[in-house]
C-alpha cells in the first residue's frame, strides 16, 4: 500500500466522525501523490504526513453567557492550533450553530496549507463556537463575545496564536474579543486581526477576501485563456463579507454579478446586483434577502427549496461561490458544465464537493479552491499583524496593491508547482493539485529543518 493510502486509513479509523475534516484531508493527500512518491523514504521516515494531519494541539472549553432574559446559556468554544512550522498560527473564529470540532479541524488543515501560499510568515489554526449569532442584541453578543476570549486569551497572543473573523465573526465581535483580551491580558497587541481601523486594523481588510478572488480570477483568465475579466457575465453565492466584495470589486473591473444568496433564499438580477442596497440590507440592517427584492423591482427573490439555493442554474461565464462548505453538489456541476461556464473559483471554504470538483475538473472548467483563491483575507491579516508589529498604518492604496500582488504571485506559483509535477486535468492546469503542493513544499521543508516536534 503507497504510504498515501496508509495514512488515509488511519486518519479515517481515528477521525470517523469527523466527515468534513476526512473530506479535506483526502483531496489535499490525494492531490499531493507525485510529490510524496518522489520523496516518501524521507518522508516516511520523518512521519511526515501523520504530523501534518494531526494538529499540534486541540482546545475545547464551556463558554457560559447570560441572556437577556436573565438565563444562563451554554456553548461549546474551540481552537484547534493546527501547524506552526512557518509562523504563529493564524486563522479564524466560526460562529455558527453547524460548528464542532470536525469543522474546525476541516478549516484548521485547510488553513496550514492557504497561509503557507501567501507567501508570508504565517501557521494555521481555526477556532469558533456553536453560538448563533442571529436574532441576539448587540448586549447578548458583547456577554459571548467576553465569556470567550475570558477562556480564549489563555492560548493566543501576537507571536502565538492570531484569530480573525469567519462566518458569524465580524467586525463587531472583533472589537468585543479584542477589549476583553486587553482587559484580562492588561496588554495592547495585535492579537487579533479584523480589528477597526482606531485600535489597530488595516485598510482594505474588509474588502480584501473578495477582492482578493477576483484579482487572482482575473490574473487566471489572462493567462490562461489570453481574455478579460471585463465583459463577462457571473454568479455570486452567499451574502456576506467574502461575497459583497467580491460582487463590488467584480463590478468596478467591469463584470456583471447576476445572483447572491444567504441561508433562506437566492436572489436573481439579470441587470446586476445593486451592491450598494446589498451592503444596507446586510451590513447595516442585518436583514434578510427578501428586504433587497422588496426595494428592487428588477431583482426575483426564491426562497431555498430542500434546503438548497439554486443559483448555479442561470447561464453565465463564470462562477464564484462564496457562502459556505459544500454548497456547490454534482447536479449543481453538471447545470453548470451544460450552461457552459468557463471557470469555477471558491471564495468560500470547500464550497464544492468532492464528487462536483472532479466532474468540474474533468469536464475542462477551469477550478480554482479556496485555499488559493480566497487567499486574498489571510494575506491581508498578515499585513495587519505587519503594521501592528511596526506600529504604522498604510494606505488602501498600499495595502490593496500589495494584496493584488500576492495573488499574483500565488498564482503564478501554483502554476509553477502544478507544471513541475506535470498535474493536468481536462485537458487543464490542475490548480488544486498545484496549490496544495506549492503550500505543502514550504511547511514541509520548515518541518524537516525543524526536527521532530
Ligand atoms: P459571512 O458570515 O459574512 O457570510 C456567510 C454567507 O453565507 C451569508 O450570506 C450566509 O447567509 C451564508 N451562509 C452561512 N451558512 C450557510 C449555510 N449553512 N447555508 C447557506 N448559506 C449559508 O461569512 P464570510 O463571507 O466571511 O465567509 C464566507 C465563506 O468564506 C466561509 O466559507 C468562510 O470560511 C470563507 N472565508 C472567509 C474569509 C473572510 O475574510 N471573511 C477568508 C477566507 C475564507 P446568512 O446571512 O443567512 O447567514
Amino acid at each position: 500500500m503507497s504510504y498515501v493510502d496508509e495514512v488515509l486509513e488511519v486518519v479515517r479509523k481515528k477521525n470517523a466522525d469527523q466527515p468534513e475534516f476526512l473530506q479535506a484531508v483526502t483531496e489535499v493527500l490525494d492531490s499531493l501523490r507525485p510529490v510524496i512518491d518522489a520523496n516518501e523514504e524521507l518522508y516516511r521516515k520523518n512521519a511526515i504526513l501523520e504530523r501534518i494531519t494531526e494538529p499540534d494541539r486541540q482546545i475545547m472549553f464551556r463558554v457560559p453567557w447570560v441572556d437577556d432574559n436573565g438565563q444562563v446559556q451554554v456553548n461549546r468554544g474551540f481552537r484547534v492550533q493546527f501547524n506552526n512550522a512557518i509562523g504563529p498560527y493564524k486563522g479564524g473564529l466560526r460562529l455558527h450553530p453547524s460548528v464542532n470540532l470536525g469543522i474546525i479541524k476541516f478549516l484548521g488543515f485547510e488553513q496550514v496549507f492557504k497561509n503557507s501560499l501567501t507567501t508570508l510568515p504565517i501557521g494555521g489554526g481555526k477556532g469558533g463556537s456553536d453560538f448563533d449569532p442571529k436574532g441576539k442584541s448587540d448586549r447578548e453578543i458583547m456577554a459571548f463575545c467576553q465569556s470567550f476570549m475570558t477562556e480564549l486569551c489563555k492560548y493566543i497572543g501576537a507571536d502565538v496564536d492570531v484569530p480573525a473573523g469567519d462566518i458569524g465573526t465580524g467586525a463587531r465581535e472583533i472589537g468585543f474579543l479584542f477589549g476583553q483580551y486587553k482587559r484580562i491580558r492588561g496588554m495592547f497587541e495585535g492579537v487579533l486581526t479584523g480589528k477597526g481601523l482606531s485600535y489597530g486594523g488595516s485598510l482594505a481588510r474588509t474588502e480584501a477576501t473578495g477582492y482578493g478572488l477576483c484579482y487572482y480570477t482575473s490574473e487566471m483568465i489572462k493567462c490562461m485563456k489570453n481574455e478579460t475579466f471585463a465583459g463577462k457575465t457571473v454568479i455570486i453565492s452567499g451574502s456576506g463579507n467574502v461575497a459583497i466584495y467580491a460582487i463590488e470589486k467584480a463590478q468596478e473591473l467591469g463584470v456583471k454579478v447576476v445572483t447572491c444568496s444567504d441561508s433562506t433564499g437566492w436572489i436573481y438580477d439579470p441587470n446586476g446586483i445593486d451592491v450598494a442596497l446589498l451592503k444596507e440590507v446586510k451590513e447595516v440592517k442585518r436583514a434578510r434577502l427578501t428586504e433587497y427584492a422588496a426595494a428592487k423591482s428588477t431583482a426575483e427573490y426564491h426562497a431555498k427549496q430542500n434546503g438548497e439555493h439554486g443559483v448555479w442554474q442561470y447561464k453565465v461565464d463564470l462562477a464564484l461561490p462564496c457562502a459556505t462548505q459544500n454548497e456547490l453538489d454534482i447536479d449543481d456541476a453538471k447545470m453548470l458544465v451544460a450552461n457552459g461556464v468557463t471557470s469555477v473559483t471558491e471564495g468560500a471554504n470547500m464550497p464544492t464537493t468532492l464528487e462536483a470538483t472532479k466532474y468540474l475538473q474533468e469536464n475542462g472548467v477551469l477550478f480554482v479552491g479556496g485555499k488559493a483563491a480566497n487567499a486574498g483575507g489571510v494575506a491581508t491579516s498578515a499585513l495587519e499583524m505587519s503594521q501592528n508589529s511596526e506600529r504604522l498604518s498604510w494606505t488602501f492604496e498600499e495595502v490593496d496593491g500589495k494584496l493584488k500582488g500576492i495573488m499574483e504571485t500565488i498564482y503564478a506559483n501554483i502554476s509553477d508547482a502544478a507544471k513541475r509535477y506535470n498535474a493536468t486535468v481536462g485537458g487543464n492546469t490542475d490548480y488544486v493539485a498545484g496549490a496544495n503542493i506549492a503550500g505543502f513544499e514550504k511547511v514541509v521543508n520548515a518541518m524537516l529543518a525543524q526536527g521532530v516536534c
